[in-house]
């Protein structure tokens, strides 16, 4: 048997289109932008009115951080969500928001219109099957190592507990190359059209670690087929409480809009 049927060709021959706050995913190109971690109004309002502007389709932010140190900035929680609900309003942007634990899931359900799983928990088993049980799409992170077999099963497992609203995501993978971030993996899009008939976007923020990658990273990804982006913007990234050095400015991110 398959080992991810659901998620195959083989169950669903035509692609799978998720129409989310007027875009449809999987059939328009769209982008998702804003900062790693929201950390202030000002900051998250400043960046939302500009990622409209330049027409981005979603906002993303981080309320609750999953960081690799204890130390590091963890998110605003609770009080982050609230702030991407009132950027969602004031810009008309719906909002992309990482859901760390089953503990959060009623309140980051009520907040996202797309509720992200990170890189992370692609194998929290407990974590996919919890938000397998919610029609909300999921932005499914690819893992820090795992093979596309890994990452098709566990979208199976969001599939098979019945939300058939899955987005995936290639952020780079470990290889032996530390010159950047992590090894961005095009070739898994074109694959991963052929054997899913689920949506896949790049977020080549992750993937490189490199403001300056960003732009020909996001142009390469739609080049092989992929269905949208996933940008880290951040004001000022030089203050950025987290990943600033892989977050565009707000001219930046403006620039690469029009290069489209
Ligand atoms: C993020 O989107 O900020 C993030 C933590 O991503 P990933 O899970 O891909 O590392
Ligand atoms: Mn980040």
């Amino acid at each position: 048997m398959n080992p991810y049927l659901l998620a195959s060709r083989e169950s669903k021959s035509t692609p799978t289109i998720i129409p989310v706050g007027g875009c449809e995913i999987g059939r328009d190109f769209m982008v998702i932008a804003g900062p790693c971690s929201v950390e202030s109004a000002e900051q998250l309002f400043k960046t939302a009115e500009a990622v409209k502007k330049a027409g981005a389709n979603f906002l993303r932010g981080g309320a609750f951080k999953p960081r690799t140190n204890p130390y590091s900035f963890q998110g605003l929680g609770i009080e982050g969500l609230k702030l991407l609900a009132e950027a969602r309003e004031k810009y008309a942007l719906p909002v992309v928001t990482e859901l760390l634990n089953v503990e959060h899931l009623e309140i980051t359900a009520h907040y996202a219109d797309i509720i992200q799983i990170g890189s992370r928990n692609m194998q929290n088993f407990e974590l996919l099957r919890a938000v397998g049980k919610l029609k909300k799409p999921i932005l499914l992170k690819r893992g820090l190592s795992a093979r596309l077999e890994e990452f098709l099963s566990a979208a199976e497992y969001i599939l098979s507990s019945g939300n058939p609203n899955v987005i995936l995501c290639e952020r780079g993978i470990r290889t032996f190359e530390t010159a950047t971030r992590n090894t961005l993996d095009l070739s898994i899009i074109p694959l991963v059209k052929e054997l899913s008939h689920l949506p896949i976007i790049v977020d080549p923020s992750h993937a490189s670690g490199k403001a300056s990658l960003v732009k020909p990273l996001s142009h390469a990804a739609k080049a092989v087929g992929a269905h949208g982006l996933i940008i880290e913007v951040h004001p000022n990234p030089k203050e950025a409480l987290s990943d600033g050095e892989q977050s565009l400015d707000l001219a930046q991110f403006s620039e690469l809009m029009l290069s489209f």
